[in-house]
């Protein structure tokens, strides 16, 4: 049994450290939502009051926050993990962030003496609910093997991505390609239906076709094909549009700073930027096809082009 700490008990924090807690360790879990916590310790984890006691004989501390700000806020400064933690202590990161913060973190982790690595995950949170999440790990060789021991409990797929930095560099590729393949989708999708063809027939065909992607088969935006897809159950959120600009967001800074042209994330980036102008920033990010097929309260024909952005860049 190890004692883990973990900062972070939300959608995927939450169903993590459950599976954690399966394995039969001690895990010691802290978040700032009253909610989070109680949804956790119905789960085993232990719940503490501070990050200084989630550190408190740990071997290792997960972190699990929504963006870029929070994990600098958590690791970095007076009362930050760095500052609270023993040096034994291994330290993973495996919240979705920009390469600054990443890199930010990894130098002050290794200034003080420590072992930490970005470990971001792929999967979702039904992944994370049935242990099966794909963890891109970068950093050193000897912490990513450390790393990997104990996240096999919720992991299908363990890839060491190489130096630090590099698991969140995958996974902002990975994510920017979901998200154009979603807003293809969505065009194909309601081209099909406006040509006259049955939508189960148009999967069926796209599906074995080199049409196929993942978004097509897990997230296919028009109801009545895929039983699961947020598309049949009003746009429920599965993964929100908030959490979709956030991460073409990503990509487009590390674009930037890259000097590489995005031209199809920057269009997707508007269509999910129009989708929370309209007020539907919770909704599923499917729900793009409203865009598509000019269905969207608020929305005039469709506005994919809407300007001025709001994706943030964390
Ligand atoms: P979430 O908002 O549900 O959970 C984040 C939790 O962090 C919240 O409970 C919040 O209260 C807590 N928190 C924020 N600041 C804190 C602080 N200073 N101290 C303690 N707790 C704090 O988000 P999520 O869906 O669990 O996503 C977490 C990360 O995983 C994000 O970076 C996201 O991009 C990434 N991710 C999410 C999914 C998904 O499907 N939801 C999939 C893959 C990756």
């Amino acid at each position: 049994m190890a004692v883990i700490g973990w900062i972070g008990l939300g959608n995927m924090g939450g169903p993590m450290t459950a599976n954690l807690v399966k394995a039969g360790h001690r895990i010691q879990g802290f978040d700032l939502s009253q909610h989070a916590l109680d949804a956790a310790q119905a789960n085993g984890v232990t719940i503490v009051g501070s990050p200084a006691e989630v550190v408190s004989g740990a071997d290792v501390v997960f972190t699990m926050l929504p963006k870029g700000d929070h994990v600098r806020s958590v690791y970095l400064g007076d009362g930050g993990l760095l500052a609270l933690a023993d040096t034994k202590t291994l330290l993973v990161d495996s919240s979705t962030i920009d390469i600054e913060s990443a890199r930010a973190v990894h130098e002050a982790a290794a200034a003080g003496g420590f072992r930490f690595v970005d470990a971001p995950v792929s999967g979702g949170m039904s992944g994370a609910e049935a242990g099966t999440l794909t963890f891109m790990i970068g950093g050193d060789d000897a912490y990513v093997a450390e790393a990997s021991e104990y996240i096999k409990p919720m992991s299908r797929n363990i890839i060491p991505t190489g130096g630090p930095t590099t698991g969140q560099a995958a996974k902002i590729c990975n994510n920017l390609m979901l998200f154009i393949n979603l807003a293809s989708t969505a065009e194909g999708a309601v081209l099909a239906d406006r040509l006259g063809l049955d939508k189960k027939v148009f999967w069926d065909i796209a599906s074995v076709s080199s049409g196929d992607s993942w978004a097509l088969r897990t997230w296919y935006p028009l109801p009545g094909v895929v039983d699961t897809a947020a598309s049949n159950h009003d746009f429920a959120p599965t993964f929100t549009a908030e959490l979709a600009a956030k991460d073409v967001g990503l990509a487009i800074a590390a674009a930037q700073a890259t000097d590489t042209p995005l031209v199809m994330g920057e269009r997707v980036a508007k269509m999910f930027a129009a989708l929370i102008e309209a007020g539907e920033g919770g909704k599923d990010c499917s729900k793009i096809v409203q865009l598509v097929d000019g269905t969207l309260a608020n929305s005039s024909s469709g506005n994919a082009n809407a300007e001025g952005t709001s994706h943030d860049a964390n």
